[in-house]
C-alpha cells in the first residue's frame, strides 16, 4: 500500500473544494487499487470533510503542543480526534521556518496526538544551505532523534522525507538521493523506534511527471503532496501512477 497524501496548506474556498471532489469522482479507482489517498485541508474545512469522506483519510496540518486551555486561537489534537480525524502534519519546513516550531515542540505535538489517537505525520528534511554542506544525514538525525524522543513505540506514526529546497520550487530530489535518504531514514527508525515498517513518504515538487519514477523508487511507501494537491486532476494522475 503507498500513501497519496495532499497537503492543501492555506488555499481552498468551499467552491473549490465541491469542484475538487467532482473531478476526483471523474477517476475510476480500481477496487484492489494499492493507494491510501489523504488530505491534510484547513481547519474551518475539517469537521465537513471528515464527515464526507469515507475512504480517504482526512487531516490537518497543524495541533497544539497544548492540552485544552487558554491558548487563543489553537486547536487541541482532543479536538481533531473529537471530529473524526484521522492524522495530522506535524513539523512541516513552513511551520519551522515561519512560525518557529522547534523539535522539542514538535514532539510534543506527537505525543499530545498520540494521546488522543490521531495519526502523526512528521516531516523532516534538510535546507539547501545543509544539502550543499553535505549536512543532509545530520540534520535528518537529530530531526528524528529529538522529534520522536519518548514517543510511544507501539503506535504507528508516518514520516515525509521533504528537503525544503524541493518544497514548492519545481526542484526534485533526484532518484538517488531519494533512495538513499529514504534508506537511512529506515534505518534510523528503526533504531529509534526498535521496529521496522514506519512508511516513509517523499514530498517536494511531486507532479504528474515526476510520480512514477517517485512512487515506484525502492524504499518510498508514498507521496506527500503540495500544489499539486490544489488540483484533482494533478492528484488523481498522480495516484494512478499506482493503479
Ligand atoms: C508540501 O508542502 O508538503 C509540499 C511537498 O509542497 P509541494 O508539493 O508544492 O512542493
Amino acid at each position: 500500500m503507498k500513501y497519496i497524501i495532499g497537503n492543501w496548506k492555506m488555499n481552498m474556498t468551499a467552491g473549490e473544494i465541491v469542484e475538487f471532489t467532482r473531478g476526483v469522482k471523474k477517476y475510476k479507482i480500481p477496487k484492489n487499487s494499492p493507494v491510501q489517498f489523504g488530505l491534510a485541508v484547513p481547519y474551518v474545512y475539517l469537521l465537513g470533510m471528515a464527515k464526507l469522506q469515507g475512504h480517504v483519510l482526512i487531516g490537518a496540518q497543524n495541533v497544539s503542543e497544548h492540552n485544552n486551555g487558554a491558548f487563543t486561537g489553537e486547536i487541541s489534537a482532543e479536538m481533531l480526534a473529537d471530529v473524526g480525524l484521522d492524522f495530522c502534519i506535524v513539523g512541516h519546513s513552513e511551520r519551522r521556518t515561519l512560525f518557529g516550531e522547534t523539535n522539542e515542540m514538535i514532539n510534543e505535538k506527537i505525543k499530545k496526538l498520540q494521546e488522543y489517537q490521531v495519526l502523526p505525520l512528521l516531516c523532516i528534511g534538510e535546507t539547501e544551505e545543509e544539502f550543499t554542506a553535505g549536512k543532509t544525514k545530520e540534520v535528518l538525525h537529530e530531526q528524528l532523534t529529538k522529534c520522536l524522543a519518548n514517543i510511544n513505540k507501539e503506535q504507528e506514526i508516518i514520516v515525509a522525507y521533504e528537503p525544503v529546497w524541493a518544497i514548492g520550487t519545481g526542484k526534485t530530489a533526484s532518484i538517488e538521493i531519494i533512495k538513499e535518504t529514504t534508506a537511512f531514514i529506515k534505518q534510523e527508525l528503526q533504531s529509534i523506534l526498535g521496529k521496522l515498517g514506519t512508511a516513509v513518504l517523499y514530498g517536494g515538487s511531486v507532479n504528474p511527471q515526476n510520480a512514477p519514477a517517485i512512487l515506484h523508487c525502492e524504499g518510498v511507501d508514498g507521496a506527500l503532496i503540495g500544489g499539486a494537491s490544489l488540483d484533482a486532476d494533478k492528484y488523481m494522475q498522480i495516484a494512478s501512477t499506482l493503479f
